[in-house]
């Protein structure tokens, strides 16, 4: 917990800080109150319909309970933040009759492949049995970079050379995660976005190979997205679910970020849950995402 509130610091200083600025200082509670919030809630990335609903719910709060305070704003806006984010946490799919096989989709440079390496990890630690795929045949630097974490992580990694097709790599990975008995298969993606159409074409290829090879896979799709995009991040999800039936989001960079902010607007407005989150490079800095915690990291 201490290592997620350290790492949580940048968007504490943005976030919760400018926020009490807000309730501070100030005679009553007016329409300029409300205004300054939601410009406060935008500036922090939190989005335009969220900090609209959000700064909704605060005025409501301060009517039902009769508030004049704006002293007891900050309460009242902290009980609306944790309304809003709810208390679920999402675990990522398994497949208990067999490995479970979890497709990462994303745009380069996100951190597809850090995220890759550290769930590898964590599933190790576990005493599970992992195979990795190099699905994006796309960049040999993308199939280096993987096999350097499967060396690190000390699993195996099933790739082709570059320019190969990434279905017949994940065709290999499905039938040698079987064979081989393993528990879980990550099967990382190419993430060029210049040509678009051809990137959605080839994950839903991807996807189709998997589910025909292996009846219920994928498990689990997980989208990496990168919370120092902001609002971007939402863009790409909208593109990315309209591709592949995404199951699960991994936000990354939320440290070192001012723009953590953005994790409240995925929460709110997609429907596809937040279940890991990237805190730092290092190999145990992802978690599963929990909100509870996640705001308290942030008001503690
Ligand atoms: P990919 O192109 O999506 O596969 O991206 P990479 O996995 O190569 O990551 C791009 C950069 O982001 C690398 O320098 C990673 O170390 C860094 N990175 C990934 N996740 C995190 C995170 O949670 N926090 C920080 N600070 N850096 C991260």
């Amino acid at each position: 917990f201490s290592r997620l509130k350290e790492s949580l610091a940048k968007t504490r200083e943005t976030f919760v800080e400018k926020i009490d600025q807000v309730f501070t200082g100030r005679k009553g509670i007016d329409e300029e109150l409300y205004e300054d919030l939601e410009e406060v809630l935008i500036q922090a990335d939190v989005g335009v319909q969220t900090a609209m609903t959000l700064v909704e719910r605060v005025r409501k709060g301060v009517k039902a309970r009769n508030v004049q305070d704006p002293a007891r704003l900050k309460d009242i806006f902290q009980e609306e933040l944790e309304y809003l984010m709810g208390d679920k946490i999402s675990p990522i799919n398994t497949n208990p009759d067999g490995p479970t096989v979890i497709m990462v989709v994303g745009v380069n440079g996100v951190g597809k492949t850090t995220t890759i390496g550290k769930m590898a990890h964590n599933y190790k630690e576990q005493g599970k049995k992992v195979l990795l795929a190099a699905g994006d045949t796309f960049r040999a630097a993308a199939i280096d970079q993987l096999e350097i974490w499967a060396d690190r992580v000390g699993v195996d990694i099933i790739k082709h050379q570059e320019g190969a097709d990434p279905g017949a790599v994940a065709y290999d990975a499905v039938h040698a995660a079987r064979s081989r008995k393993a528990d879980v298969l990550l099967i990382d993606t190419a993430g060029r976005l210049h040509n678009k159409g051809h990137l959605m074409e080839e994950l839903r290829k991807v996807h189709r190979i998997i589910a025909r090879e292996m009846p219920g896979a994928p498990h689990e799709v997980l989208l990496v997205l990168d919370a120092t995009t902001g609002q971007n991040a939402l863009s790409q999800a909208k593109i990315f679910s309209e591709a592949v039936n995404v199951t699960g989001i991994a936000l990354t960079k939320l440290d070192g970020t001012a723009k953590g902010g953005v994790i409240t607007a995925i929460v709110t407005e997609m429907a596809i849950p937040v279940k890991l989150i990237g805190i730092g490079e290092r190999m145990d800095d992802l978690r599963p995402f929990n909100p509870k915690d996640f705001i308290a990291a942030l008001y503690g």
